[in-house]
């Protein structure tokens, strides 16, 4: 069965690239990848149901079925259409979200939290694991994101070097944000350069390992 990759993010943030990308590697490492367009054309049929990706693919050869979503990520994330999808997915293979990060525009510390919270309220409205890909390295590293991450003292003192912001909410906000990054993982990447795709790789591979022992008991559960 291949595990499903639906990758969403904010416009700009390098999904299309970053898919392409993911497709080279699955080439060169002898895997199977197929990626899955979903443009917001497609979305809006009404007869959506009647698209089984199975009438047209082999998916038992395949490895990876690589989900593309519209540039606009609310198209995605919170339409009908796009939970239906993802419940589609999510009922009948391991399925993955893997949230894109446009790495150098996310380097102030209320931009890096708006991010966060995005990825978190996706965590929470589709209830599937998350691999948090901070894409274009190649302009700026993603070590600041991580240590923000690892330790929230370090973050909250970023919030309180830029004035621009009244960091009362921003430091309880950055609290809550701490538990969610304990249940997500995240690599850094560049589409670009081709960097960080193993690493990309293993967190897809354990998150499928994830939704085995947690996501499918509890998607039954709801049956
Ligand atoms: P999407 O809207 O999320 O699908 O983003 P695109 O894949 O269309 O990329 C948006 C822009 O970011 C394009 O100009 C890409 O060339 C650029 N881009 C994407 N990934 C990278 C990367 O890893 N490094 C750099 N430097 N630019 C990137
Ligand atoms: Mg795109």
């Amino acid at each position: 069965k291949p595990v499903i990759i639906i990758v969403v993010g904010m416009a700009g943030s390098g999904k299309t690239s970053f898919l392409h990308r993911l497709v080279c590697h699955t080439f060169d490492s002898n895997k199977r990848g197929y990626v899955l367009n979903l443009d917001p054309a497609v979305m809006s049929l009404p007869f959506g149901a009647n698209i089984d990706i199975r009438d047209t693919v082999k998916y038992k050869e395949l490895d990876y079925v690589l989900v593309d979503t519209p540039g606009q990520i609310e198209i995605f994330t919170w339409s009908a259409s796009g939970a239906i999808i993802t419940e589609a997915f999510a009922s009948t293979f391991p399925t993955v979200v893997t949230y894109v990060v446009d790495t150098p525009r996310s380097t102030s510390p209320i931009t890096f939290m708006s991010n966060m919270l995005y990825a978190c309220s996706i965590l929470y409205k589709t209830r599937l694991p998350l691999v948090l890909a901070f894409n274009k390295t190649d302009v700026a590293d993603h070590k600041f994101a991580l240590e923000w991450m690892e330790d929230f003292e370090v973050f909250q003192a970023a919030i309180q070097s830029d004035n621009s912001y009244t960091s009362t909410l921003a430091n309880s906000l950055s609290l809550s944000l701490y538990e969610f990054y304990r249940n997500i993982r995240s690599v850094g990447v560049s589409a670009i350069t081709g960097s960080g795709m193993d690493d990309f790789f293993k967190a897809i591979e354990a998150s499928s390992d994830e939704y085995m022992e947690t996501y499918k008991a509890d998607l039954d559960k709801r049956k």
